[in-house]
């Protein structure tokens, strides 16, 4: 366990300590709490938004947001198919069904094109979603301003899924903040983490309001116990909220260092034949949460599964890229909108791609040794040419 190399690692500062020991020190061991209250306000923030509620986890806050938009049993909601299913999952417990909407090949996030032919299509049939779940994925912010512009259109609300790209930017502005409502993700292998948590974000401060009352069981303000509405255990304790704020201070340092990460691999990698990374647009800043290449099965004769094969071999961790959902047995019922008719983006970069060990605290040693094992791997693979 000691010297895996692993995906993505929890990294820690130096102030976690402290807030946590606040909390123990005063007793605030329990949910809510000052660190809760100071860690929503340091995050809404950071973030641009209104305001924050901090809850138990990233999935937790999309359950939330679906239901302040009024997601019902029976409605659509567009999501994108490239991403974790936790992104979607909320939408079943809502008991609504999902359309899935592919990749663009520049962004690897949302596209607009397939996005756009889903709206017309569901306009006709009279099946409009209540809403659309978007993903900014691997740490890169999606294309927010043409996909804004059609879901304004059909005046259809975005939940942004910023669960992986905490830190990154979208035309000067916090990726997360663009959407009517925004969600975070602090799980264990996110950018920062608080061992488990996420996050709800927006300029509506009612909506978040409304969200804080559900994720404390809906309990009504009265002496004896007072139920109305179906409510959640959905809120973070503030010993976490502690280590969150302590994580927070230190964001900015965990996006460079992964940034460096990136540029290294990039630096040696980049000149292999057939070997490419997703790409990163010029209209923000990604975090390079995880680096994420492409192998061209017409020049390399290894497919990312034998590769991850060998690399365990050697202890080091690499994954697939997200499995797309509408491949998933889960949602094998649910429609799929292709970047273009017939064209499928999303299935080319799963049976390509590959994710590099990315932690903000791998050391240099040990990014050399995935370096060295990645680069005799793909060399042998390679077809001979006669
Ligand atoms: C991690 C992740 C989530 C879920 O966050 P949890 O805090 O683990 O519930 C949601 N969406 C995406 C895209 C994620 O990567």
């Amino acid at each position: 366990m000691s010297n895996k190399i692993h995906l993505s690692a929890p990294h820690l500062g130096e102030y976690e300590r402290t807030f946590v020991e606040e909390a123990f020190s005063t007793n605030w061991v329990a949910p809510l709490g000052p660190n809760v209250d100071a860690f929503e306000k340091e995050l809404a923030q950071y973030s641009g938004a209104a305001g924050a509620v901090v809850l138990s986890s990233g999935t937790a806050a999309i359950h939330l947001a679906l239901r302040l938009l009024d997601v019902q049993p029976g409605d659509y909601v567009f999501c994108s198919t490239l991403t974790f299913v936790a992104s979607a999952n909320p939408i079943l417990y809502q008991g609504a069904n999902p359309v899935f909407i592919d990749s663009e090949p520049e962004t690897w996030n949302m596209s607009p094109l397939a996005l756009e032919r889903a709206f017309a299509e569901a306009k006709r049939s009279e099946k409009l979603p209540k809403a659309v779940i978007v993903v900014n994925l691997y740490g890169q912010s999606a294309d927010m301003d043409p996909i804004m512009e059609i879901c304004n259109h059909y005046q259809v609300p975005v939940i942004e899924d910023a669960a992986e790209s905490l830190g990154a930017t979208y035309k000067e502005k916090q990726s997360g903040a663009m959407g009517k409502l925004g969600i975070y993700s602090f799980n264990g292998n996110k950018i920062i983490t608080t061992s488990g948590g996420g996050a709800l974000i927006s300029d509506d401060l009612d909506a978040l309001d409304k969200a804080r009352f559900w994720s404390t069981q809906a309990r009504e303000p009265a002496k004896h116990y007072q139920h109305q509405e179906q409510g959640y255990n959905y809120r973070m304790s503030n010993v976490l909220a502690g280590i969150g704020r302590g994580q927070l201070r230190v964001l900015g340092d965990r996006v460079d260092a992964r940034r460096k990460v990136f540029q290294s691999y990039v630096e040696r990698l980049a000149k292999i034949e057939g070997v490419e990374f997703m790409p990163e647009a010029s209209y923000g800043k990604a975090t390079r949460w995880l680096t994420a290449m492409t192998i061209d099965p017409t020049i390399h004769a290894i497919s990312p599964y034998e590769i991850i094969d060998k690399l365990e071999l050697q202890n080091i961790e690499t994954r697939p890229v997200w499995k797309p959902l509408h491949l998933q047995p889960l949602f094998k019922n649910c429609e799929y909108y292709p970047h273009i008719e017939h064209e499928s983006i999303s299935d080319t970069l799963f049976a390509r791609g590959l994710c590099l060990p990315s932690g903000s605290n791998l050391s240099e040693d040990e990014q050399e040794k995935v370096l060295i094992n990645l680069e005799s791997v793909l060399q042998s693979g390679k077809f001979i040419l006669e």
